[in-house]
Order: C-alpha cells, then structure tokens, then sequence
C-alpha cells in the first residue's frame, strides 16, 4: 500500500490515532475514505490481475488497519473459521496440535474433523495450566491458544506460553478475537500468528462475516495468502467495506463496552439470585493476577450463573427487552445467550448465560438485566 496514509506510522501513532487514520489514500483528489471496490478482475499490466490473487484496495485497507494494530502483516478472510482454517492448512501430515480445554466451538470442531480424517493429533489443555503448555510446546506443531476463552473466560500467560522454547518450526497461533488487538498484542509476545475473528469487534455491528490473520514471518504470511487463494476464502468487498468502517470507532466502542461491562460484573456479584460471576477484571475471578499481567483491558463480555435450573435461565432470556437473546459477541448492541442451550456446550455449567456488553447506558442495561432476573424468579 504504497498509497496509503498509515503504514509509516504504524508504530508512531497510538492505536487508538491508528484505527481512525489507517488504509486511506494520500493522493489529492482520491476519496477520503476507503472506497468500495467490487472488482473480480483488473486491467492488466498494473499487477493487480484477479482478486482471489492478489486482492482488492478495500481488503487492503482492512488488512493493514488490523496489520497494524497486531504489529505484523495481515491476510484478510472471509470469516474468522477461514483465517483459522488457513493456519490448520500449514499443518505437516500427522501433526500435534494442541487446544485450550476452553476455546471458540467452532475451532474445536475444525480440530476434530482433521483429526477424525488421520490428518493430525489433538490434545486439549487447561488455559490456566502454563507449565503444561510449556511443555506441550516441546513437541507440538500447533499450540493453539484463545484468550480470554470462550466461554469461561480465561486468561492465559502468553507471554510465558509464546516465548517458550518450542519444537523447530512449530506455529503458536492465538485467537486474539475477545481481547482485540486494542487489548492484547501476541505478536509481540512472540507467537507465530494472531486471528481475529472481525465478525466481533473490529466489524462491531452484527452485520458481516470477517476474519484476519496477522504474522511477522514473511513465509508464513505467504502461505497464509497462497491459502486463502486456493480455498478461494476471500472477504466480500461489502463486508470488507463494513469491517473498516467499523474499525473507525473501535477504540471508542470497545473503551465504552468495557466500562459498562465492569459495571454489569460488580453488580452480578451482589445479585441475590446469580452464583457464579466470570470478568476476567474482577479480584475473585481465578485468573485474575495473570489478566492484569498480560490484558490492556478486560474487555466486553461476561459469563455468569443463575442459582436455579436451566429454565429458569431460559426464561431470563425471553424477559430481556434491550439486551437482545442472540449468539455471537463484540457490536454495539448487547446480546446474551445460554450456551448450554448450544449442540455439543452441554457440558458448560446449565444456567450459564454469555452476555456481550455493548455500548449502551450502563444503569438502561442493569435495569433491564436485573428487572428480567427478577420476573422469571417471579415466574412472569
Ligand atoms: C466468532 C469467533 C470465531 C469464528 O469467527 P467467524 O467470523 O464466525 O468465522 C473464532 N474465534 C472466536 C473466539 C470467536 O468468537
């Protein structure tokens, strides 16, 4: 990106300066912001031929906003599964690979596949259980670390587990989608690969698919485009649109988001009718010391359990108005879901509700939390 007004100052600006002035153009007369560029196919001889190849300007500019916040060269995919699918693709025959006990079900799923088709070995480690992980990482191809997890919420010792001393050759890749590169930068922790499901926080409205890998190993980041080529896992040009536009108010969003959520987290602790509280910002959360250690910021999303069955914490959900029940994390709007209720999560605690704060008024958010606690104890 040649053109572009941020790439100099990557490492000059803070994040939050980066987010906003990142991937435009610099030359006069060229649109202020990133344009929209639906194209398949360029005229020839300026060496942008065919867009599965060698992309477009708009997943560019998505490319080197993230590229430059995680501190690395970025490939964009079209979701979060497909940058994630990439890595695994780097895999050598009969690999190892190794997967927090916790971490993203569909990541989870993707490892089992490969390995029900003989293509590699998978182990499952506790996120906490650093030593563990060291040691894995002596004969592991893949360590494959998500953190804060999804969805117990714990937090790892990257730096630790990163700077490892590992077998030649071998990928650690982190899952860096809850914590956003605003609050945890792993490459500079020495992992291998960073992904960002931008589906989350860097889109931030539940209004597309995206993902985006980050690495600083200039073969890997090849492989990584060679991958992306060939699956034909490539961002749609609206959707890569949307994702720079959104990562516009990142900073902004995920500051808010966070305040609200240590907000919500303190008051669920003094809820009468809630047992278990999981923030990775609050003292009595298990990880705690380590997440003050290695996060910028605790981030969005909280997990916590109702004392009662797991009707009672379905009904929960139907009684919130502004809190919306749906899936998935990291927009504006915030969303609760209980994630036993999910095929193949009936091993989380029952009554374990996910809720994605977004930026709304913290006190309209309590309101509507705690008021839909107390009218399905009251059986409304
Ligand atoms: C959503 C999510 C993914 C998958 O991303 P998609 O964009 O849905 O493919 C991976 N990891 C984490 C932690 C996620 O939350």
């Amino acid at each position: 990106m040649t053109s572009s007004a941020g790439s100099e100052h990557a490492k000059e600006w803070k994040q939050e300066t980066w987010v906003v002035a990142a991937g435009r153009a610099v030359e006069p007369g060229a649109p202020l912001n990133v344009p929209l560029v639906p194209a398949s196919n360029f005229i020839l001889g300026g060496g942008r031929v065919y867009a599965r190849d060698e992309g477009t300007p708009t997943w560019e500019a998505l490319e080197e906003i993230v590229g430059g916040l995680e501190g690395g060269r970025a490939v964009a995919f079209s979701s979060g599964m497909a940058a994630i699918a990439a890595v695994f693709d780097q895999l050598p025959a009969g690999a190892v690979v190794v997967l927090p006990d916790d971490c993203y079900q569909g990541v989870a799923h993707l490892a089992a596949h490969g390995a029900a088709k003989g293509r590699w070995s998978v182990q499952r480690l506790p996120v906490e259980d650093t030593a563990a992980w060291l040691g894995a990482a002596k004969y592991a191809d893949l360590l494959w670390l998500e953190s804060p997890s999804n969805p117990l919420l714990a937090v790892a010792d990257l730096p630790a587990i990163c700077a490892a001393p590992r077998k030649p050759g071998a990928i650690v890749a982190v899952d860096n989608t809850f914590a956003t590169p605003l609050n945890q930068k792993p490459l500079d922790m020495g992992a291998t690969v960073s992904v960002q499901s931008a589906t989350k926080f860097i889109g931030g409205h539940s209004d597309l698919l995206a993902g985006v890998a980050t690495t600083r190993d200039e073969r890997l980041w090849q492989a990584l485009r060679t991958a992306r080529e060939l699956a034909g896992a490539t961002p749609g040009a609206l959707e890569a649109f949307l994702a720079v536009r959104g990562a516009r108010t990142l900073a902004l969003r995920l500051e808010r988001a966070q305040h609200n959520a240590l907000v919500l987290a303190q008051r669920l602790v003094r809820h009468p009718l809630v047992s278990v509280v999981r923030y990775p910002g609050l003292p009595s959360h298990p990880t705690y010391a380590t997440a003050r250690r290695v996060l910028k910021g605790f981030g969005t999303i909280i997990s916590f359990d109702l004392k009662g069955d797991a009707a009672f914490a379905d009904a929960v959900c139907r009684h919130v108005r502004l809190i919306r029940h749906a899936t998935s994390l990291g927009a504006v709007e915030s969303t609760m879901e209980r994630r036993a209720a999910i095929p193949g999560q009936e091993h989380l605690p029952a009554t374990l509700l996910r809720l994605s704060v977004g930026i709304e008024d913290a006190d309209d958010l309590w309101a509507d939390l705690d008021g839909a606690i107390r009218a399905a104890a009251a059986g409304a």
